[in-house]
């Protein structure tokens, strides 16, 4: 049985989805006003791991991650530059995607942009003035937090703290000022708006969420995660939009990770401590490793990232990686040792326990680690058969799914073959016989390969198999 801890009970819950074998998941995205750090992988990593766990027990997993590209922050930014604010979000955005490729971050489902979704917005935003949750003030709306009695369930707040009437206009505030807050925010002078029903304006942060969920997920879903500093306004503000208006039970499962400290410090700015992915690949950082750093500390668990900390990541990766080296390699003298598939077994087991524990993944990591002790011995002493080998190579590369560190053997070399209709299409190009390079490009297609024209020749990728 797979249990999570849930922010909303407090209480490790059994996890059960609305349909069996299937999961809605929700996870709030990057705000693309500068590139992405790593308290914001650490959130992702954790859940990359929750998605592929529940991939890896078989479920059926739908992500959404929103991406916010219009708020307080963004619109702070392109005014900054002297720039459009599609101009200046664009190269954030770009820089995200490309990050969580390079950390090995399955691909949520959808990534719904928030300007992308102003209408579905403004339906949400009538439907909760029509019911009386919402009321405008100077041309902006606000939510009416007092009309809502859940209000603070989430976040666990105490409700004498509670302002109703008081409003903020901000789309990130302190918990002491829990007041009504904007869902719509009236156009104001070199800020983007948008002319609609309810005004010219921009839409407020929050209901961004509310509205995207709901569209791909339906108004009820299985899992919605974030950081812990998400619980408060963000996500205590979309469960009060979403029921509101559905009138429905938003989200059955909340988990939220904790904080990560820099060395031993809060991490900020100023500090220079707060490392985007760039920074730290400028520092020589083996980004799997950084990966592996991230996913191994309980998501619970405040994270202190160090150099060191990531050295020793590098070298448990390396560990994994020479263990399926000598795997491959060695000729091994006899067939099989009857011992290895209860070994086998008793690995896997313990291996999905830890994760099915609220995702504690150091038991997984500690078992697939004292496999790897024991199976070494058992090298040195000529005791592993072939058989042994192909089973052990072929578990670690099914835990990899979860951990998704090890090279894709395949995506590595291309054959032969393939790499002579290369080299025929370059000359094809190079002689501007564009028919047949385009049909060479179009057969090398077929066969899954992705060939890209760059400055400094052809590059080539291999199409990933989701
Ligand atoms: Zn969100």
């Amino acid at each position: 049985m797979i249990k999570f801890f849930n922010t909303l009970s407090g209480k490790l819950e059994p996890f059960q989805p609305l349909n069996p074998g299937k999961v809605k998941l929700y996870t709030c995205g990057p705000t693309v006003y500068d590139h992405a750090h790593i308290g914001n992988f650490r959130a992702y990593i954790f859940e990359d791991l929750l998605k592929r766990f529940l991939l890896f027990m078989g479920y059926e997993v739908t992500q959404v991650m929103n991406i916010t590209d219009v708020d307080d922050k963004t619109i702070k930014g392109a005014q900054a530059e002297g720039i459009k604010l599609e101009d200046y979000t664009k190269k954030y955005i770009e820089s995200f995607f490309e990050d969580i490729e390079i950390l090995n971050i399955n691909k949520a489902d959808y990534y719904p942009r928030a300007t992308e979704h102003i209408p579905d917005m403004v339906k949400m935003i009538k439907g909760l003035l029509k019911k009386g949750f919402a009321y405008r003030k100077n041309g902006s709306i606000y939510f009416r937090i007092g009309k809502f009695p859940n209000y603070g369930l989430l976040s666990k707040m105490d409700l004498t703290e509670l302002k109703p009437g008081q409003r903020t206009e901000a789309d990130e505030y302190e918990k002491e000022s829990a007041q009504d807050f904007a869902l719509w925010k009236d156009k104001k002078e070199g800020e983007p708006f948008w002319e609609t029903e309810i005004g010219s304006g921009r839409p407020g942060w929050h209901i961004e969420c509310s509205v995207m969920s709901s569209k791909y997920l339906g108004q009820t879903f299985d899992i919605h995660c974030g950081g812990v500093d998400n619980i408060f306004p963000h996500h205590e503000n979309e469960i009060a939009q979403s029921e509101a208006y559905s009138g429905k039970k938003f989200v059955n499962y909340w988990l939220h990770c904790r904080h990560l400290i820099v060395e031993g410090e809060k991490m900020s700015k100023s500090k220079g401590n707060q490392y985007t992915l760039r920074e730290l690949l400028k520092k020589k950082c083996d980004p799997l490793a950084l990966r592996f750093l991230l996913l191994a500390t309980h998501y619970r668990k405040m994270l202190n990232f160090t150099f060191e900390g990531l050295r020793q990541a590098e070298a448990s990766l390396q560990r994994i990686k020479d263990f399926i080296y000598e795997l491959e390699n060695r000729k091994f003298k006899m067939e099989e040792n009857k011992d290895i598939p209860t070994l086998i077994e008793k690995t896997r087991k313990k291996f999905i326990e830890g994760l099915s524990n609220d995702l504690n993944f150091s038991v997984s990591l500690t078992a697939l680690f004292e496999m790897i002790r024991r199976v070494n011995t058992l090298i040195a002493k000529e005791k592993l058969g072939t058989k042994n080998a192909k089973e052990l190579i072929s578990l670690t590369y099914s835990f990899d799914k979860v951990l998704a560190v090890l090279p894709q053997k395949e995506e590595k070399t291309l054959s032969v073959e393939i790499e002579e209709k290369i080299k025929i299409r370059e000359k094809a190009r190079a002689e501007k016989n564009y028919e047949q390079a385009d049909k060479i490009r179009q057969e090398l297609l077929e066969l899954g390969v992705v060939l890209e024209d760059t400055k400094n020749g052809v590059r080539w990728k291999i199409k990933k198999k989701k």
